[in-house]
């Protein structure tokens, strides 16, 4: 039965949906640039990037091509072939990050869940089978497998899902005396993001990562880089390690790499490339030809002048029409993030009105993001145009208006 024409609206995520989203009550249909459609052909402007995903924007013309283009090429090898976008995409990462060899996946988690079998799989295999410790940080966010919920610094996201794996321990982010309390000889590995997201767009700040960098070296530990939400240019750098001046031995990537095609791919350096050997890890769909092609176009528009020293005047834009806006409604405290990773942190009189906020501005055309329990999140696209901006600024203050 072919069901292309029948109509179906929000209600029927209840009917058929496993709930465990809970999504807007409009559904986008069409999107060109940092502006979306929804059923009704009402227009929306865009701020949250499908959450820091779409760098480039919806239907980047250049991106529809190259999938169009591979899309008649050929789709799916599986891995007992390798194929031509992936190995083009691998050159291209490896030539422009600290890294020398690339593993691709399909989503965050996946990277990381390879990021943390790694590290362990190269600690036991070079050390001791007791060097399996990794350290991460409360707050911070990881994906949703088991591994990586439970690596992840939300009990809540890993609660009812046990056992949990063992040899994970949790420091407080950006305080570097918690974090010697725990690391021994036993660490294999500390996880972090350069900037929380999911937590609450915070930032670590270079003497932590540097600290962290210097720890690593003295236990003989890995330093993982999760920059699935910071990296391919979303903080004004390909990546976000480049500001803080600190290589990690393993980095993960997935949101902005695609442009919304889902792929991830994780980093790492030759002498942990050392340990691996063909079987001990895998997946069916990494290094699809199709995300690597659209990958690959991502990379070659993002990594260029133009537009990664854009991303700090859109930045800039956005703060100037936002501190218009906090003056005359008292919104938010501070503006916090890298580059066009933006947090708001709410006045504690709006900490309980944050979905109201989000509603408005969706009723009044504009989209925004949420990160923790205060926080309006903002990850447009690193392309959004200045009326983009303005125009959006203007009906975020509408929705204020209606609060
Ligand atoms: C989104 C995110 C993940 C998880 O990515 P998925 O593609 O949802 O699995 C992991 N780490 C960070 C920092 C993220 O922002």
């Amino acid at each position: 039965m072919i069901l292309k024409n029948t109509l179906v609206t929000r209600n029927n995520f209840n009917d058929f949906i496993l709930p465990f989203y809970d999504p807007c009550f409009f559904i986008p249909t069409k999107g060109k640039g940092s502006r979306i459609w929804d059923q009704e052909g009402k227009e929306y402007i865009d701020f949250s990037g499908g959450i820091a995903v779409t760098s480039l924007g919806h239907c980047h013309p250049l991106l529809n091509k190259v999938l169009n283009y591979q899309s008649r090429k050929i789709w799916h090898t599986s891995n007992i072939f390798t194929n031509e976008p992936a190995l083009r995409l691998a050159k291209k990462l490896v030539l422009s990050s600290f890294a020398s060899y690339v593993f691709f996946a399909n989503s965050g988690a996946e990277a990381n869940e390879a990021a943390f079998k790694l590290a362990r799989y190269y600690a036991i295999k070079k050390y001791h089978i007791k060097k399996n410790k990794i350290i991460s940080f409360y707050n911070s966010f990881h994906g949703r497998t088991l591994f990586t919920v439970s690596v992840g610094g939300k009990s809540k996201y890993s609660d009812c899902f046990g056992p949990k794996p063992l040899g994970i321990q949790h420091a407080e982010f950006n305080k570097i005396e918690t974090v010697k309390k725990i690391i021994d000889k036993n660490t294999c590995a500390i996880v972090v993001e350069l900037v929380q997201g999911e937590g609450g767009v915070i930032p670590a700040s270079k003497s932590f990562i540097r600290e962290l960098r210097f720890l690593c070296n003295k236990y003989n530990a890995l330093l993982i880089f999760d920059e699935v939400q910071t990296g391919i240019g979303r903080t004004g750098k390909l990546f976000a390690y480049e500001h803080y001046g600190i290589e990690p031995d393993i980095l993960t990537i997935a949101k902005s790499l695609g442009g919304g095609f889902p792929i991830s791919a994780m980093l790492t350096t030759s002498e942990i490339k050392s340990a691996i050997i063909p079987g001990i890890h895998g997946t069916t769909y990494g290094g699809n030809p199709l995300a690597c092609a659209v990958a690959e176009a991502t990379i070659d528009i993002i990594n260029t002048k133009y537009i990664l020293s854009g991303v700090e005047k859109k930045f800039k834009k956005i703060r100037f029409e936002l501190n218009i806006i906090n003056k005359r409604f008292k919104l938010f405290t501070e503006i916090r993030g890298i580059g066009l990773l933006i947090g708001l942190v709410l006045e504690s009189k709006f900490e309980n009105k944050i979905k109201d906020i989000l509603y408005n501005s969706f009723l009044e055309g504009v989209i925004f993001l949420t990160a923790g329990k205060n926080v309006i999140r903002m990850a447009p696209s690193l392309i959004i145009s200045e009326d983009d901006i303005i125009e959006g600024m203007r009906r975020f203050c509408c929705a204020l208006e209606q609060l």
